[in-house]
């Protein structure tokens, strides 16, 4: 067999499979572009768990007119000049990888107009190829919808789940990017039914207060800690909000919803002597770390970030739970004397 170089269109199929490998993935792009772009106002449409149709319309800063086309371009970014930006990233994407890699794979109109621009524009991608792009009337952010996703790699098609499952997927992932995002009012429909609506408020309880109910939300504990370098926000919950699995242990290093099983260990940890051994507090956290200890770089999807210094970070973490739970009288420890 001969050695052959693969063509641009192979190579951004491949590329694309790292990164969209189901409609979740579809949305988490457009809405952390969204996000960084600056909206106040995130709508969410999805038909059939989102393989017939996904919309996502927000009210940020859009984009010009001339770079629609680039924006598709695989590595095209306005938000990392070079590596050493890094550690200071701020934004939740910066690959330049999503815009070109959902278009690989899907049918994508983008209908946008940013503050300087007279008029918007509206552009039909097909299989990363621009088709047309034309002058329109819209108001200031973007418009992303997607349709036929893998109408050209039908074996990942083949791959999906139930339309149930995609959906269920896809409201797990809504509901942490409003929980790290409380100062966004999202609006997410299913088959034309609502299904999960925030106020964008700026308060993150009142985003609990949505997703689990008022009375939940009223029982549960801020936490105010820092100790250089760590800083840890949110909330957790006391004796009487108790559950039996960890679904309700969400932790967000840096404004990025994260898996981290350690974290979970260090949290339920943290409250020993005070549960038993099958129950697991509930847990929403929001870890500050400086950048120079994390990689976010591990994986495309992001949701597992590498913590350079782990044990310290837990070590840190547990004392900081510790700290809140004696703060709000649950626990006493003799060792330190209150
Ligand atoms: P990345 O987010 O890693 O920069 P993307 O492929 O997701 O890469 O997007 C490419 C570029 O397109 C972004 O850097 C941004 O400038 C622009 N862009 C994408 N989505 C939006 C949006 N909703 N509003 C404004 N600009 C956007
Ligand atoms: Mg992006």
């Amino acid at each position: 067999m001969k050695i052959k170089m693969l063509n641009a269109d192979t190579i951004n199929k491949i590329a694309a499979g790292e990164v969209i490998i189901r409609p979740v993935s579809v949305i988490k792009e457009l809405v952390e572009n969204a996000i960084d772009a600056g909206a106040t106002r995130v709508t969410v449409v999805i038909e059939a768990g989102g393989k017939n149709l996904m919309i996502v319309r927000d009210n940020g800063c859009g984009i010009a007119y001339n770079e629609v086309p680039l924006a598709f371009k695989r590595h095209a970014t306005s938000k990392l000049i070079s590596i050493d930006d890094l550690e200071s990233i701020e934004s939740l994407g910066f690959r330049g990888e999503a815009l070109s890699s959902v278009s690989a794979v899907a049918r994508v109109q983008v209908t946008t107009c940013n503050e300087t621009d007279e008029v918007g524009s509206m552009s039909l991608f097909e299989g990363g190829t621009l088709i047309n792009q034309r002058v329109c009337s819209y108001g200031k952010g973007t418009e992303m919808k997607v349709w036929d996703l893998f109408y050209n790699t039908p074996a990942r098609r083949k791959h999906l789940e139930k339309d149930k499952k995609e959906e269920v997927l896809i409201r797990d992932l809504l509901e942490k990017l409003a929980l790290s995002n409380p100062g966004v009012a999202f609006q997410v429909s299913s088959n034309g039914r609502s299904v999960l609506s925030t106020t964008g408020s700026g308060n993150m309880l009142d985003v609990v207060s949505i997703l689990y109910g008022g009375e939940v939300a009223a029982k549960l504990i801020p936490i105010h800690f820092e100790n250089t370098p760590m800083k840890l926000t949110g909330l957790i919950g006391d004796l009487t909000t108790m559950r039996s699995h960890r679904d309700d242990q969400i932790f967000f290093i840096n404004g990025r919803y994260v898996k981290n099983p350690k974290l979970s260990q260090a949290l339920d940890g943290a409250y020993e002597g005070y549960i038993m051994r099958h129950q697991h507090p509930f847990g929403i956290i929001f870890l500050e770390l400086p950048g120079r200890m994390l990689d976010v770089n591990i994986h495309p999807a992001k949701t597992e970030i590498k913590i350079l210094n782990e044990s310290l970070v837990m070590l840190l973490f547990r004392q900081g739970i510790r700290e809140t739970l004696r703060h709000a009288n649950l626990v006493v420890d003799i060792a330190d004397g209150s």
